[in-house]
């Protein structure tokens, strides 16, 4: 579009840059050659960069004529960086803003134009991802498919853009220079040359150039976010809250991007008492650390470890005693409760009867470890019925390992049986009984 706009040498000043040294030379070769040159610059490779533009300082560019190759300067804008949060785009020209950057129908993959189309006319979506060096690529992802915008011109200036296989070169890197209002320049890092819409949004199907830099609104976009790649939710309205049995819904909207989502909320906290139960409640001690697997219910539903509560032994669960189990509800739940267990002294065994007159004398295994003593019953009845029949015999030493009984009634079965026991702090904790064993007194 630029092109018209030169016609005559007069016209140079109102694009001259401040370089004044070199336009003077110029002019002056113009004045006294003395046939003034209709100049040419339309070959647009006839072009170098004298100064790169930084972020703070402007560029120089200079275009020759193609007849008599005197040069017309041109500034390069300092650059800028909008910064574009990665995501999904829209690409507004400022020309016509019904119009959009766009993947020309049909050419969806490598070679594709970029061009400007009304709105919805064709595909219109670009991926923006940052470089990290404060310029974009802007691909166009279609199934497996995503190619990116490239300065076809990479270094040959005032070319097309289209689309390309991401190569990871600077002809595929751009900058977007915002000018404060909103509108934003798009500059190629290769080139410096920058998105122009070669026939001012007038058409669809107009393809976007890359042209050095005028000041005029064919080369004005904005981005317009439509989902970012990742959100900054924010809480907006409260659609159901939580009771103790029902969840909640909260949605959530995207400050960037504006895109919603629901949240269901978990039910508020019940308080209950928990039904704990313990797959054993007594342990023979072993000389190891015993503990019981827990299991905790709210009513039928189990509940689970660590989501629903935690669960706290007292202490080192290994010597003969009674053990607590502490279930402290959480997540969803409140309340607590208790349960305990057992460690009981591991038990003995009759290992010998001997009879001395009517003296009947028994031995039995000793039990040192976590033993205070022995019980042992004899009866004639086989099931220890308490009363007359059984006769009960404490032994308080664990290292008493026999008992003399006197007065069995001759012709009568007896049973004998004998269990250990610890006492702690005035409770005694009881082994198992021994197998039972019989004879007949004589
Ligand atoms: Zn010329
Ligand atoms: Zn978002």
């Amino acid at each position: 579009m630029a092109f018209f706009l030169m016609l005559t040498s007069a016209n140079i000043k109102i694009f001259a840059s401040n370089n004044t040294d070199e336009i003077e030379t110029n002019m002056q070769e113009d004045i006294f050659s003395g046939h003034a040159c209709a100049h040419d610059y339309s070959f647009d490779r006839n072009v170098s960069i004298i100064s790169a533009p930084t972020f703070t300082e402007k560029g120089l560019l200079v275009r020759y004529c193609s007849k008599c190759g005197s040069g017309e300067y041109h500034d390069l804008y300092p650059l800028g960086d909008a910064k574009l949060k990665p995501g999904k785009y829209m690409i507004q020209s400022k020309c016509d803003t019904n119009n959009y950057v766009s993947v020309t129908p049909g050419q969806e993959y490598q070679g594709g134009n970029i061009a400007i189309y009304g709105k919805g006319k064709a595909d219109q979506i670009f991926h923006v991802s940052p470089n990290g060096d404060s310029t974009y690529g802007f691909s166009y992802a279609n199934s497996s498919n995503e190619v990116f915008m490239i300065d076809v011109a990479g270094g040959n200036f005032a070319g097309n853009v289209w689309l390309y296989p991401q190569n990871n070169m600077s002809p595929q890197a751009w900058y977007v220079v915002p000018d404060g209002e909103g509108w934003n320049t798009i500059v190629s890092k290769a080139t410096y040359y920058v998105f122009d819409d070669v026939n001012f949004g007038t058409a669809d199907g107009t393809n976007i150039g890359s042209y050095y830099c005028f000041p005029d609104d064919a080369q004005k976009y904005k981005f317009i976010l439509l989902e970012c790649d990742e959100h900054n939710w924010s809480p907006v309205e409260l659609v159901k809250a939580p009771t103790d049995s029902e969840e909640g819904e909260m949605v959530y909207m995207c400050l960037d991007c504006c895109k919603t989502k629901s949240v269901k909320i978990p039910p508020k906290s019940k308080t209950i008492t928990p039904n704990i139960s313990l797959s054993k409640t007594s342990f023979i001690y072993n000389g190891k650390v015993q503990k019981p697997t827990v299991t905790v219910k709210d009513g039928k539903k189990v509940l689970k470890a660590g989501n629903d509560y935690i669960v706290s032994f007292s202490k080192t669960s290994k010597n003969v005693g009674k053990y607590s189990v502490k279930v402290t509800l959480k997540g969803n739940y409140k309340g607590s409760g208790t349960a305990s267990y057992d460690i009981i002294p591991k038990g003995t065994k009759i290992t010998k009867l001997t009879k001395k007159g009517n003296v009947y004398t028994f031995k039995w295994k000793k039990q040192s470890k976590q033993v205070s003593g022995y019980e042992f019953q004899y009866s004639t009845s086989k099931s220890f019925n308490k009363g007359k029949s059984t006769k009960i015999v404490r032994i308080s030493k664990s290292s008493i390992t026999k008992k003399k009984v006197k007065k069995l009634k001759s012709g009568n079965k007896y049973y004998i049986r004998i269990r250990t026991y610890k006492k702690i702090k005035g409770k005694k904790y009881y082994s198992l009984w021994s197998s039972i064993k019989s004879f007949k007194a004589q």
